[in-house]
């Protein structure tokens, strides 16, 4: 099974949590909204990250 990486930006982690940020794209003239990332752990309790689905 292949490991999925920690979407936020500089971590290495794997990631565990499917959830959601609030933010843009970078570059892009998107207005923000729900970003779909993965989360390790210690990111999945970030203040700006919104799990999929709690278990
Ligand atoms: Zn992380």
């Amino acid at each position: 099974m292949k490991l999925i990486e920690c979407n936020f930006i500089g971590c290495q982690e794997e990631a565990t949590t499917d959830g959601y940020v609030y933010g843009h794209i970078r570059d892009s003239e998107d207005k923000d909204s729900f970003l779909k990332v993965s989360a390790c752990d210690i990111h999945a309790k970030h203040d700006s990250f919104y799990p999929a689905k709690e278990k």
